[in-house]
């Protein structure tokens, strides 16, 4: 052997990043609830591999050990203290090895630091949802040894190697077959996992579901079989908890469960999931669902996209279809240009699995109220966004719509319910907009629909007024905002008597014109206001309009629309004002109180863009008042 061939065979050490040897440290040292999980996490890396070769496979035969059964083991040598788990999957390269297995995501690393120092949550919560997963191994082992041969002919073996300090070897390795095999060096106050029984428990509970067999003592331990291709009527509550738990790796009962088992007239297997929160842990990992594409056994996409409306991207599941074609390439299947590479199958499959979800839904609606009370709390923004943006289920998602109003106090109402309770020769479903709930309830505009006892949708959310874009009506009620100009309301009431001469009045509207300018259209004495001093009106109900308030909302567009202000004639606000007006047309006092009640308006609207820049405007006023005397 030359000197040169040694030194390459020598094993080569090199350093874990800062953030990986900080993660490894915890792991060993601080974690010891849950220390089982580190053979989920092993199993699920193996079952990626396998499902990577088998999709490879699908494409290219020129792989390594073509016919290898595509399997995981599980072996336990008793003696010598270690557990061995092997595959026959895509298996690394040296420079895969140290790529993979060096590394963690630096935001993820800090993310996980953070909440194991806080130990609010269980390891096993923490450790799947920051991704540390092979790592977990460091939990119940002071050596780690991976041996692995990629699928790519050529490919040489290599090992790596490490001890849970702060670096690692690799080297060439001597492995005649395709795949991976991790052996763990278990400590010392982890001999109980050198146990075949024990790992047998472990992998029922965690790994049941994975779809390659699992054998340990020359027995195969999971059941493999699809949950989702059995009929539903065979499957248990538990099992259904425990496929979610499996897939998600969240503890918490999801809130709806669809399972969809037919052969005709499309072969289509599959179980939905609606978590339970949209966001689960402190930090989360990601707040979209993931829908698991499968075909003939295939793993096809880890996160399918096409396969349901955007609005339901929340959901979390399994598809699994044999008539979906395997001609698709990874990238071609996942780029997510929408409808238009999708196959007719894809379609059909989506469409299916639309209308059942739409049909659950209004079932959980109308059945358990206090169930989808909690789904509207969490999801309804996502309904809102439905509602927007798919014409075809518009009505399924209308009805889905949960409100507060000006009467319903805490509780939320259906747009049935604002209909069986509009007065008499109402004609329209009115609403008002507003940066928040609470400045809803105090618009100006809600006056005379207070006078009237008319009922308002009271909307605060961004998405509402998208929603609106596709919710111009509801059973022949035309949805209108409350702020615009010629509502003609049923039912008489009195007008409050205006307190001020038509001189005054004039005078009055000079000068505020003269402070607004062309932020305001028009100054008027309003028909309607009874406790409001002022209010901005719009004479345009054009479409546009609640898009122009979101740009304006999210702070795209900087200057509010000019819309009409109008005055209360009645409020003794604008009443001392235009005694000012009349006395000096260029008093200060009458300017600066104009700009204020102007801001007011938009600020109650949720529309001001700058609301610190009202403080000195605010002192001025302030001071003017203090001098005053008593
Ligand atoms: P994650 O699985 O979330 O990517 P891990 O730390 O568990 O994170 O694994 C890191 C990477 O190491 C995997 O993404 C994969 O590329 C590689 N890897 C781990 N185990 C195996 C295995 N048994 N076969 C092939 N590659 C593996």
């Amino acid at each position: 052997m030359t000197t040169d061939q040694e030194t390459v065979n020598q094993p080569e050490a090199m350093s874990f990043r800062a953030e990986v040897q900080q993660v490894l440290h915890i792991l060993a040292h601080s974690l010891y609830t849950d220390r089982e999980i580190f053979l989920r996490e092993l199993i699920s890396n193996a079952s990626d591999a396998l499902h990577r070769l088998q999709f490879e496979m699908l494409t290219n035969q020129n792989v390594r050990d073509a016919d290898a059964e595509l399997a995981i083991w599980v072996e336990v040598d008793k003696e010598a203290r270690t557990i061995t788990v092997r595959d026959t999957g895509a298996g690394m390269t040296r420079e895969e090895m140290i790529a993979h297995l060096g590394t963690i995501a630096q935001s993820s690393a800090r993310a996980f630091v953070q909440q194991a120092k806080a130990q609010n949550a269980n390891s096993g919560e923490i450790i799947g949802q920051f991704g540390v997963g092979f790592y977990s191994v460091f939990m119940v082992a002071d050596k780690v040894s991976v041996v692995s041969r990629s699928f790519h002919p050529d490919a040489e073996a290599a090992i790596w190697e490490a001890t849970g300090g702060d670096s690692f070897t690799v080297g060439v390795a001597e492995r005649e077959g395709r795949g991976t095999s991790i052996t763990l060096h278990l400590k010392e106050d982890a001999a109980e996992f050198a146990n075949d029984w024990k790992l047998e428990q472990i992998i029922k509970r965690h790994s049941d579901f994975v779809s390659f067999p699992i054998y340990s003592d020359e027995r195969q331990v999971n059941q493999q079989k699809a949950l989702w291709r059995r009929a539903p009527r065979e499957v248990e509550a538990a099992q259904y908890k425990s496929l979610y738990q499996q897939m998600t790796m969240d503890y918490e009962e999801p809130l709806l469960r669809l399972h969809i088992s037919t052969d005709a007239p499309i072969d289509l297997h599959s179980i939905l999931f609606v978590p339970a929160k949209r966001e689960r842990g402190i930090i989360e990992r990601r707040i979209e669902g993931k829908i698991k594409l499968y075909s003939r056994k295939v793993l096809i996409q880890d996160e399918a996209k096409d396969l349901l409306p955007n609005y339901f991207r929340f959901i979390e599941g399994v598809v699994d279809s044999e008539d979906l074609p395997l001609n698709v390439s990874r990238e071609g299947v996942q780029s997510n240009v929408g409808a238009n590479i999708q196959s007719p199958i894809q379609q059909r499959i989506r469409k299916t699995l639309t209308g059942r979800l739409h049909r659950e839904l209004n079932d959980l609606a109308e059945k358990e109220p206090e169930k989808f009370a909690a789904f509207w709390k969490e999801f309804g923004v996502f309904i809102k966004e439905g509602v927007a943006s798919d014409f075809e289920h518009r009505e399924e998602l209308t009805k889905l719509l949960r409100f507060n109003s000006t009467t319903s106090g805490e509780a939320l109402i259906t747009l049935a319910d604002y209909k069986g309770r509009i007065v008499e020769g109402q004609k329209e479903i009115y609403y008002v907009m507003a940066g928040s709930l609470e400045a809803a309830g105090n618009s100006p505009h809600l006056d005379p629909f207070g006078a009237r006892k008319i009922e308002v949708l009271l909307f605060s959310d961004l998405m509402d007024g998208f929603m609106l874009s596709g919710l111009r009506e509801f059973e022949g009620l035309k949805l209108r905002n409350v702020d615009e100009a010629d509502i003609e309301l049923p039912g008489e009431v009195d007008a409050p008597a205006s307190i001020l001469s038509d001189a005054e009045f004039s005078s009055l509207s000079e000068s505020f014109t003269a402070a607004l300018g062309d932020q305001v259209k028009e100054i008027r004495a309003s028909k309607v206001l009874r406790d409001s001093p002022v209010r901005l009106v719009s004479d345009d109900d054009g479409p546009g309009r609640e898009m122009q308030r979101i740009q304006q909302m999210l702070g795209r567009e900087n200057e509010p629309q000019p819309r009409v202000m109008e005055l209360n004639t009645s409020h003794p606000l604008i009443a001392a004002l235009a005694h000012r007006a009349a006395a000096d047309a260029a008093d200060p006092i009458v300017a600066a109180a104009a700009e204020q009640l102007y801001d007011n308006a938009l600020l109650l609207e949720g529309l001001h863009q700058n609301p610190a820049g009202m403080v000195p405007r605010i002192q001025r006023l302030l001071e003017a008042a203090a001098r005053r005397e008593k």
